[in-house]
């Protein structure tokens, strides 16, 4: 099954038991990570950092949790697993040729979620950025969003 990881606590818990935990490859890949965050997440964060976004990591209390979230300036940040979230015409979220039935209702739950989540928080004022894993590869992009994000909200 070709399958992408899931990073965030929120894919581990979709993903249950039916991704395969470790693997001799995977645990000495993550004998080198960082207890703290994933790859992803750190690298959404080092751009929002470096185009001078402020952001609190512990959003538990806004809709859908943001990835960051600076509530003075009224943003939200979401870094989206392409596969969790379903990246639209995105080749890293097509479903696995087995469970096919399963992995669309899982997966669609957690869309719907996330679509009324981000409705909610654009009510209470928020401008909501998602960024897909697959965009950070080109972090000039991604910057690029959130600069301007920080700029209109400084205004
Ligand atoms: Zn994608």
């Amino acid at each position: 099954m070709q399958l992408v990881q899931p990073f965030k606590r929120v894919e581990r818990r979709l993903a249950g038991s039916r991704v395969p935990r470790t693997t001799a490859a995977n645990s000495k890949r993550m004998g080198r990570v960082r207890q703290h965050g994933t790859s992803p997440e750190l690298a959404a964060r080092r751009i929002a950092s470096s185009v001078g976004l402020r952001y609190l990591l512990c959003n538990s209390d806004l809709p859908r949790r943001p990835d960051l979230a600076n509530r003075s300036r009224r943003i939200a940040v979401f870094v989206h697993g392409c596969f969790w979230h379903r990246h639209p015409h995105c080749p890293r979220s097509t479903v696995p040729k087995s469970n096919v039935a399963y992995w669309n209702e899982t997966v669609l739950r957690n869309v719907a979620r996330d679509r009324r989540g981000i409705a909610t928080l654009r009510r209470r004022g928020f401008t909501v950025v998602v960024i897909w894993e697959c965009e950070l590869s080109v972090t000039a992009c991604v910057a690029r969003r959130l600069e301007r994000v920080a700029f209109d909200s400084g205004r």
